[in-house]
């Protein structure tokens, strides 16, 4: 029988084919699956049409067998199978799709839903194996054929016997190389997981043959072998089943399961929409951030199906960064795929599907914070450093699609408020919104500052994350009220009268504060007296957009060596005894006056969780006055 050739350039595109379109080897089998789904699906299509009898819907089968000995392993199918020529023009021209033919002959909302559309999946056997032969019987026909090719030299088609309508891929597969595992395409249980991670989906089911090892009966060291048909596949997913008929359990242990958690997810987020663009996505919130979620080992992304085979594992273009922490899948017959099947062609489509998908996540978010506010703080306390970063990135261009998510714990009552909560409870007298940084709650509870706020009546959130301070200064205002850290020299809490007998007050004393600034060289840029402070004597305070949290993350980053620094004042307690007690000094011994300059710098550090430039300096200065 005469071998037919490949044109030269087909060599060649079939080389490509075979060798660079596909990263992953084994998605041939989801490529040959996929096409016996299009076959199952046609047959079924012209039955129905042409009232053929016969064949249920039930009889409907895709099987695979693996024969380790001789090295093959087998996908047939009974569905439409091809002709002599079917074969000849579809396994015979690279890039032509039978399959998307008969698509495009299908009335719209009928029961089919072909894959198959770039006519190349086909040579994918290629990769795993070196000679594979289709064995063909069309529907409704009398005559099977057989199609042989051993790759790029060709193909041959001849004349077979087939009982049944239908097609058998036999691949013989490949020798194993020491790059290159082929073997493992023998072993049942590899095949088993190709199918449940690729194909879980296909509509028909998919057997094997699987082989256990068991105690003989009545014996207690003889084992023997059974054989049972499995259904390697779960063929209807979860997210195509109607809502009404899935239970919380059924979606529960569908995420346990497919993202590996051992808890329950937090919130379970099921959408069907259907317009200019049509798609099923099921989004969970898990209970708690995986143990590398904060780590740069993590890959945000959702799963993404089309028509129920999966193409990306992990699709990170449909999920924001700031909700990165959502799992789950997309599964749309919408988008245009590309040639692989591994990724998409054009994305404008998944713009469109990831610009509703963090629409509904802001939503139901801020729907579970204002009706169930418990879930939302398990929520927040597991996820919410990740909301504030996506405050404080990409230049605060998210911040409007975060603010009412971010939460702060507060000097009230020592909980969680949401920034419209603190804003809708301020009263009058207060223009604006104040925060401290510090590494703990209590820590920021002793900082001197906090007292003269809290006397006003007014309400302080506490930031003791790292981000904190940079997402609100990224925000610049809530509702039209700015944020105010307490450290910061201007608190903004005198009345007129108060400003003016402080001012009056720094004006006398002038001198002697310019004298405590000289003594103090470049660690201060100002020494003052205040009004802000109780029964402190002294406290540290900055000026300007650079506070001395943010000195602190930022020193603390690899490679900062301490280049920024924030513009700091000491400001002393005007009511404090030690004021009368340094004017009096002042008077009479400069030199004494200096050294306790140097103190009280000190002290104002220690309080503001500084670190002491000079501690051993410091400590013989109180010596030296003790
Ligand atoms: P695609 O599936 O993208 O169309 P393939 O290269 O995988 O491309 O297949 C080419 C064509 O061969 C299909 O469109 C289909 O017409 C035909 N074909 C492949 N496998 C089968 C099968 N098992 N039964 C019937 N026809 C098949």
């Amino acid at each position: 029988m005469a071998k037919k050739q490949f044109k030269a350039e087909s060599k060649k595109l079939m080389d490509m084919m075979i060798n660079s379109i596909y990263t992953h080897k084994d998605i041939f089998l989801r490529e040959l699956i996929s096409n016996a789904s299009d076959a199952l699906d046609k047959r079924y299509y012209n039955a129905m049409n042409e009232g053929e009898t016969g064949l249920d819907r039930e009889d409907y089968k895709i099987k695979i067998e693996i024969d380790k000995e001789n090295r093959l392993l087998t996908i047939s199918d009974n569905g439409c199978g091809m002709s002599e020529k079917e074969l000849e023009s579809n396994l015979g021209t690279i890039a032509k799709s039978g399959s998307l033919d008969f698509k495009s002959g299908v009335e719209k909302g009928s029961e089919v839903e072909i894959i198959g559309q770039f006519g190349v999946g086909f040579y994918s056997a290629f990769m795993v194996s070196d000679k594979v032969t289709v064995l063909s019987k069309a529907q409704g026909s009398d005559e099977a054929f057989r199609w042989e090719s051993e790759g790029v030299d060709g193909y041959t088609v001849s004349p077979a016997e087939k009982e049944e309508a239908g097609t058998v891929i036999t691949l013989h597969i490949k020798e194993s190389t020491e790059e290159e595992d082929y073997d493992k395409y023998l072993g049942q249980y590899t095949i088993q997981n190709i199918v449940s991670k690729y194909s879980d989906y296909i509509r028909y089911p998919i057997m094997l043959d699987m082989e256990r090892t068991e105690l003989k009966e009545g014996t207690e060291d003889e084992y023997e072998t059974i054989t049972e048909a499995t259904q390697l596949n779960s063929m209807v997913p979860l997210w195509r089943k109607s809502k009404s008929e899935i239970t919380d359990e059924d979606y529960n242990s569908f995420y346990q399961s497919k993202f590996y958690d051992y808890e329950a997810p937090l919130k379970t987020i099921h959408s069907k929409t259907e317009g200019q663009i049509s798609y099923d996505a099921l989004l969970f919130i898990p209970a708690h951030a995986p143990f590398d979620y904060y780590s740069k080992d993590f890959e945000k992304g959702l799963a993404l199906y089309t028509n129920g085979v999966v193409i990306m594992e992990k699709c990170k273009e449909l999920l924001p960064d700031y909700f990165s922490f959502v799992k789950g899948l997309v599964d749309s017959a919408d988008l245009t795929l590309n040639i692989s099947r591994e990724t998409l062609q054009q994305d404008h489509l998944l713009k469109v599907i990831a610009k509703n998908i963090e629409k509904k996540i802001k939503s139901e978010l801020e729907k579970m914070l204002r009706t169930d506010r418990e879930k939302y703080e398990e929520f927040y306390n597991a996820f919410g450093v990740q909301l504030k970063f996506g405050i404080y990135s990409d230049y605060g261009r998210n911040k409007e699609t975060l603010q009412d998510l971010i939460m702060f714990v507060s000097s009230n009552e020592k909980k969680l408020v949401s920034l419209s909560e603190y804003v809708d409870r301020m009263p009058e007298s207060q223009n604006t919104i104040y925060f401290a940084t510090g590494e703990t709650i209590d820590k920021i509870d002793l900082l001197p500052q906090t007292d003269s706020v809290k006397a006003k009546g007014y309400e302080i959130l506490y930031c003791t994350d790292d981000v904190d301070e940079f997402a609100l200064q990224m925000l610049r205002e809530y509702k039209g009220k700015t944020f105010t850290n307490i450290c910061a020299a201007n608190l903004d809490l005198d009345t007129e009268e108060e400003k003016e007998a402080l001012r009056a007050e720094n004006e006398e004393a002038k001198e002697l504060l310019s004298f405590l600034k000289e003594s103090l060289g470049d660690a201060v840029s100002e020494v003052r007296f205040t009004n802000k402070l109780k029964n402190h004597p002294v406290c540290l305070t900055s000026e300007g957009m650079m506070s001395l949290g943010m000195e602190k993350v930022l020193s603390a980053m690899p490679g900062a060596n301490g280049g920024v620094k924030a513009t700091v004042v000491l400001e002393i307690n005007k009511d404090h005894p030690v004021a009368d007690k340094i004017k009096a000094l002042y008077e009479t011994d400069k030199e004494k006056t200096a050294k306790y300059a140097k103190i009280l710098y000190a002290q104002s550090c220690l309080i503001a969780g500084k670190s002491i430039e000079n501690p051993t300096e410091y400590s013989e200065l109180v010596c030296e006055l003790m």
